[in-house]
C-alpha cells in the first residue's frame, strides 16, 4: 500500500490510504523520538481583527479561500479522531478565534468530546467582554491574552489599529468569569515595546497573572523584522533585574514553553518563552491544525499533512486516525533556526502560535 508523503509546499498530493502499520496502534501516540504528543492547537480561522506588526506583513498576508477552511463538522470530526489518538488538550487559536462563527457551540462540542480534558484559547480579547460568560458556560477553561503594550497609542501602532481599552475590558471579563490564572503574552520587539517590559512585569506584583515575554520568531512575512528586532529573554531578564532586583526562579514545568520566575513578593509570575535563543524542542508535546485542515508538525518548519483532502475524498475515521498517527510519528525533532532553516510556507496568523 502506498504511503502518504509529507510535503513542504502548499501543493498536496492526492489523498491515499495510510499504511496498514498505522492502524490500531495502542494509545497514546508518541513520535519517533518518544515524545508523547497530546496537545493540539487548533486554528479556527486565518482571519484576524488585528494586524500585529510581528505577526502579519502590512500588505500581502495570505488568507485561504473560505471553501478551503474546515467546516464545523469537519473540525469536530478531526478533533474526535485526534482524541482517540491521545490528544487530550485543545487550544483554540487563529487568526483570532473569537471571530469564528459558532464559536460557543464549537467550544461546547469540543469540551464534550470523549478524551478531551481541557479546552483553552489564545485571543487578543477585543471581543472577549461580550463572549466570556457564554464561553465559560460552554466549557472553556482558560485563556491566554496577547497584550504587547500598556500605552494606548503604542498598542494601536503595534496591532495596527487595536483598541487597548476594549482589550482591557476583555481581560477584566476573563477574570470575572474565572478563566484564571490568566496568562498574558507579549512579543518583545526591539525599538517598539522593549522599553515597556518593566511596566508589563509590574502587572504581576499584585495580580496572580503570568506575564509571558515571547521572543519574536521569523515566521513567513515577518522574517526580516524578527532577524533585526528579536530581543533575547536573557536581555529582558537583565532589564527586569536592574529594576526589581534578582528574580526568583519558580520552575520550568513539563511541556510548558515558559520558564517561570517571580518578582520578590509578587502574586503572579513572569514567563520567558525563548524559542529562538534557547529552544525547548525536547519537551514539545504539540501539533497544530490549520484552519484549512493541515496538520502542521512543528511551528518553525514547513512539514504538513493534509487532512482536509482526505476528509473530502471520503476517508473513514480509521483512515483519518491512521493519518494523524503517521503525522505524530513523523513530527520533526525541532526547528532549524540555529542552522539558518526558516519556515517559508505560513505566517503565524495561519498557525496560531
Ligand atoms: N489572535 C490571537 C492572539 O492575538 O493571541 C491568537 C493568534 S496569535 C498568532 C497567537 C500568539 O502568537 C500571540 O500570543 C502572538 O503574540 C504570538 N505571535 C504572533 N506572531 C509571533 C511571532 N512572530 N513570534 C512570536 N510570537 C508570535
Amino acid at each position: 500500500m502506498a504511503t502518504i508523503s509529507l510535503v513542504e509546499t502548499r501543493e498536496q498530493p492526492a489523498w491515499m490510504p495510510a499504511p496498514a502499520s498505522f492502524y490500531g496502534q495502542p494509545e497514546p501516540a508518541h513520535d519517533s523520538f518518544g515524545r508523547r504528543i497530546n496537545y493540539l492547537r487548533v486554528s479556527l480561522t486565518d482571519r484576524c481583527n488585528f494586524r500585529c506588526v510581528y505577526c502579519m506583513p502590512e500588505h500581502g498576508a495570505h488568507f485561504a479561500p473560505r471553501e478551503e477552511l474546515l467546516r464545523d463538522d469537519e473540525l469536530l470530526r478531526v478533533i474526535a479522531v485526534a482524541a482517540r489518538v491521545g490528544f487530550e488538550k485543545i487550544r483554540l487559536t487563529g487568526g483570532e478565534p473569537t471571530i469564528r462563527r459558532n464559536l460557543v457551540e464549537l467550544v461546547e462540542a469540543i469540551a464534550h468530546t470523549p478524551g478531551i480534558r481541557e479546552v483553552s484559547m489564545t485571543t487578543n480579547a477585543l471581543r472577549l467582554a461580550q463572549q466570556a460568560d457564554a464561553l465559560k458556560a460552554a466549557g472553556l477553561k482558560r485563556v491566554n491574552i496577547s497584550i504587547d503594550s500598556l500605552n494606548a497609542d503604542k498598542f494601536r501602532m503595534m496591532t495596527r489599529g487595536g483598541d487597548l481599552q476594549r482589550v482591557w475590558a476583555g481581560i477584566e471579563a476573563a477574570e470575572r468569569v474565572g478563566f484564571g490564572p490568566l496568562k498574558m503574552n507579549a512579543v518583545v520587539v526591539r525599538g517598539l515595546n522593549d522599553d515597556e517590559v518593566c511596566d508589563l512585569a509590574r502587572l504581576t506584583i499584585d495580580r496572580p497573572w503570568q506575564m509571558r515575554f515571547i521572543e519574536m520568531m521569523p515566521l513567513m512575512g515577518v522574517g526580516d523584522l524578527a532577524d533585526a528586532s528579536v530581543v533575547a529573554s536573557s536581555e529582558i531578564i537583565a532589564r527586569l533585574e536592574s529594576v526589581f532586583g534578582p528574580l526568583e526562579f519558580v520552575g520550568w514545568f513539563g511541556s510548558d514553553p515558559a520558564r517561570t520566575y517571580r518578582i520578590k513578593d509578587g502574586q503572579g509570575t513572569l514567563g520567558f518563552i525563548s524559542s529562538v535563543s534557547e529552544p525547548f524542542c525536547a519537551t514539545c508535546n504539540r501539533m497544530r491544525l490549520t484552519a484549512d485542515g493541515k496538520l502542521h508538525l512543528c511551528l518553525l518548519r514547513d512539514n504538513e499533512l493534509d487532512l482536509r483532502g482526505a476528509l473530502r475524498a471520503g476517508a473513514s475515521d480509521e483512515d483519518i486516525e491512521a493519518l494523524v498517527r503517521e503525522a505524530v510519528f513523523l513530527k520533526p525533532w525541532g526547528h532549524g533556526l540555529p542552522d539558518g532553516v526558516k519556515p517559508t510556507l505560513r505566517g503565524m496568523s495561519e498557525l496560531g502560535g
